[in-house]
């Protein structure tokens, strides 16, 4: 008896294991149906404030996905897993097409405001992405300065010489191109000038604590003036209130994102909140 003790535990883990699995393959396979058909993806768009004059100066599009059974998913759920298989490159294709197509709809509406998309390092590495990216611009009758991209993981991109390359082509071409979440994880500042790059983006990690930690806001304050030092545009994430956007303004941060401004919202959404 004492053998089925020990088994009982070691097959519920296995099967455990298996139903994880199945279920990931099954989130993918729904992915990959829903990027073909374009049902349940949407984006969503979260405004970047300039904090001198406090007006809207940008968005970063978010992916978001109705899933018929899950409901609705962030991208943590589903963009982890698309990045271990070729699922990710049309994703990021869609979300550029979608960025594209809603650009031209605001072009001809009152307000047109640039667009950041997140791209991972497998795709901006990829031949032809800069010239893919400048064609679809071109095709839609908008200038690249409207499309940038945030990317990171600093580690991957200065170990590549095929990202480095990746980010010279869209930053020659006027593509705008931002480092995401600057403070987390690899920053080794040494490496930052190896990185061709326009814009910093302080993670919110970095920018949560300004308003109740000291040493959080030392640390802020020093980061800035190094950046703008290096002539970055610096953009702060995850501003939540009024005393955080002021510190950060005295520090010379040039733009804020965060709930205190607005969540990310549906295209309508954001065109009632402008
Ligand atoms: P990120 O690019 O750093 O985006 C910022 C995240 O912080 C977003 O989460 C946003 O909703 C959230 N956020 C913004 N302001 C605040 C705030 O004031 N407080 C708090 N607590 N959170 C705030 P989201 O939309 O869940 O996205 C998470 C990450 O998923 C993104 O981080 C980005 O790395 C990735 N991601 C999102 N969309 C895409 C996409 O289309 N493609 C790829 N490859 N990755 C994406
Ligand atoms: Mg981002
Ligand atoms: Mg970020
Ligand atoms: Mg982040």
């Amino acid at each position: 008896h004492e053998a089925i003790d020990l088994n009982v535990p070691a097959l519920s883990f296995r099967d455990e294991l298996n139903t994880q699995h199945k279920d990931e393959l099954g989130l993918m396979s729904d992915l990959a149906a829903a990027i073909r058909s374009g049902e349940g993806l949407y984006l969503v768009y979260q405004p970047k404030i300039c904090l001198q004059s406090g007006k809207p100066v940008g968005l970063e599009a978010l992916i978001r996905w109705k899933h018929a059974v899950r409901g609705e998913l962030l991208p943590g759920s589903f963009i982890p897993l698309a990045e271990q298989t070729s699922l990710l490159s049309s994703l990021t294709d869609w979300v550029i097409g979608e960025s594209v197509a809603q650009l031209v709809k605001w072009k001809q509406s009152r307000f047109l405001l640039p667009v950041t998309v997140n791209v991972s390092e497998q795709d901006f590495s990829r031949d032809g992405f800069a010239d893919a990216l400048a064609k679809r611009l071109t095709d839609a009758g908008l200038e690249n300065r409207l499309l940038g991209i945030e990317c990171l993981e600093t580690e991957k991109i200065i170990g590549s010489p095929q990202a480095i390359k990746g980010l010279q082509l869209l930053k020659a071409k006027g593509f705008s191109v931002a480092l995401d979440d600057f403070g987390t994880g690899y920053s080794n500042i040494n490496y930052l000038s190896k990185v061709p790059l326009d814009v910093i983006k302080l993670d919110r990690s970095l920018v949560s604590q300004i308003a109740t930690d000291t040493a959080a806001r030392i640390i802020a304050k020093s980061i800035i003036t190094m950046l703008k030092e290096l002539n970055y545009v610096v953009i702060a994430e995850g501003v939540e209130d009024a005393q955080t956007q002021l510190a950060l303004k005295n520090y010379g941060c040039d733009q804020a994102q965060g709930f205190f401004y607005s969540r990310p919202l549906t295209s309508a959404a954001l065109e009632a909140w402008l």
